[in-house]
């Protein structure tokens, strides 16, 4: 239903806003921006033009999650420095609008809230800073921005600028939130709402309609470096190494952006093995050596990306000799000082921090993994479960990791139960990172030094637990241990 008709000021083709919020229009025909006014419909120049990206979503698709409907009317791409994602401009059956992003499995479905609340400095938003946002509650910063917006298409909810700085925020009960503070010239908006699974999609895809539209085709890709065949990348994969050669490409282009060395061990989890734990069918589709230096020694361990239909994004580890599940929390779930976090009413103590590098990667990845990216890692355990934080300078996440026997994985994957006594042959080859430089450390199974924690006499101020409401982001079911929930996280997005 149209709002607004006309003409493209620039080409003449005909143009139609479909959206009352609607300020501004990328011209389908000719990709210049309109902007529309009172008066005029304004030429702004022309749009560059389009990066390919992993998106599932496209304008003019039609979705709905959790019985709302909605149709994708736009779409803006911004880029921070590490290649361009997109966020949707949607509109929904019941006239309202809103933005869907994807990242790590998961939408980030948020609307703009128009009540006057205050909000922050955006330079007091430090990484895991509170942020009360009034009756939607107390908040922490994930992750934070200065990003630009690259080009946009369809219609937007506003004249496009080139900089914009914001902050993405967890909330209670699976709430995320965004303040943006835009180019710094107009008063910060606040956009709330969830993240959901991105399962639980189900989208009805307009193809054809749309000139211009790229969407990621859904076939098998070719190694551009040694001409290998790879499968097809599940939805919102970023990079892939490849099988046979080990470089490591931009999922969306096949680009040859870093090559490595061969991988320390062998995984005991070939990509592409099938299983099913908690009742969740899960595909092996990464796998990742990371490393990380303790008195002076180097350590390294393992890890497996596992991707399923309904949940997105899981990882299984290797933590001495040990086996986690590793399930994705919210921040805002989390309390923590320097020796104690507590979660959900549990507390967990310090056991140890360090500096994990990535050292090497074989699969599919999520986000835009590169060989020596580096993450402040801090794990807080009971019994034998582990809270664990990753952060950087710009983001932090959280996860919950319980233990799981190899006998159970192994008859889950139908590897080989024994596979574990023989499958880390020692690699006596170096590995090399992109730029060239061996990693000399000492070859270890994985051993994490635990920090002696002298917590006497430390006033611990914890604040209160949350309410034990659970928290859960998905709609039930979708986390294989008790109290996660199905947020995605670990190397961020
Ligand atoms: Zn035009
Ligand atoms: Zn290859």
């Amino acid at each position: 239903m149209a709002v607004a008709q006309g003409q493209c000021p620039s080409c003449g083709a005909p143009m139609t806003f479909g959206v009352g919020a609607s300020h501004s229009q990328v011209c389908k025909y000719c990709r210049t921006v309109v902007v529309r006014t009172d008066r005029d419909w304004q030429n702004l120049g022309k749009a560059a033009d389009l990066a390919n990206t992993p998106s599932t979503l496209a304008v003019g698709d039609r979705g709905t999650f959790r019985n709302r409907s909605f149709e994708v009317v736009g779409r803006v791409q911004l880029d921070y420095g590490r290649g361009p994602w997109d966020e949707f401009y949607v509109q929904y059956n019941d006239g309202q609008w809103g933005w869907i992003a994807e990242a790590q499995g998961n939408l980030y479905v948020t609307q703009k809230i128009e009540e006057n609340l205050p909000l922050p400095q955006p330079q007091v938003l430090m990484i895991e800073a509170p942020v009360s946002l009034g009756r939607y509650g107390n908040f922490k910063v994930v992750e934070r921005r200065d990003a630009r917006m690259l080009t946009a298409e369809g219609e937007l909810p506003f004249k496009p600028s080139a900089k914009r700085f914001y902050a993405d925020c967890h909330g209670p009960n699976g709430a995320f939130a965004t303040l943006d503070y835009n180019d710094g010239t107009k008063a910060p908006e606040l956009f709330v709402g969830m993240i959901i699974p991105m399962g639980e999609i189900a989208l009805k895809p307009r193809g054809g309609e749309r000139p211009g539209a790229v969407k990621t085709a859904m076939t098998e890709l070719t190694c551009q470096n040694c001409g290998g065949k790879l499968p097809a990348p599940k939805a919102g994969i970023e990079r892939v190494s490849c099988r046979h050669c080990n470089t490591i490409s931009d999922s969306s282009t096949m680009q040859v952006l870093a090559r490595q060395g061969a991988a320390r061990q062998r995984p005991v989890f070939q990509l592409g093995t099938e299983g099913t734990l908690g009742g969740t069918k899960y595909m092996v589709i990464g796998y990742v050596e990371r490393s990380a230096y303790v008195e002076g020694e180097q350590f390294f361990w393992q890890e497996y990306l596992l991707w399923s239909q309904t949940v997105g994004f899981r990882w299984l580890m290797l933590d001495e000799g040990n086996w986690l599940f590793v399930n994705p929390i919210s921040s805002a779930d989390v309390q923590c000082n320097e020796y104690q976090a507590v979660w959900h009413g549990r507390t967990f103590q310090l056991r140890n921090r360090n500096d994990a590098r990535v050292e090497y990667v074989l699969g599919e990845f999520y986000w835009k993994v590169e060989v020596g990216e580096t993450v402040a890692a801090t794990d807080f355990v009971a019994g034998n479960d582990v809270l664990s934080r990753e952060k950087t300078r710009d983001e932090v996440s959280w996860s919950y990791c319980t233990a799981v026997s190899f006998a159970q994985l192994a008859q889950a994957f139908g590897v080989n139960p024994n596979a574990m006594a023989t499958g880390f042959a020692y690699n006596p080859t170096p590995s090399y990172d992109s730029s060239g430089n061996a990693s000399s450390g000492a070859f270890g199974g994985f051993t994490t030094v635990a920090i002696v924690v002298c917590a006497i006499a430390c006033i611990i101020c914890i604040a209160a637990s949350s309410d034990g409401s659970g928290g859960s982001y998905s709609s039930g079911g979708s986390s294989y241990s008790g109290g996660g929930s199905s947020f995605g996280g670990f190397g961020g997005k």
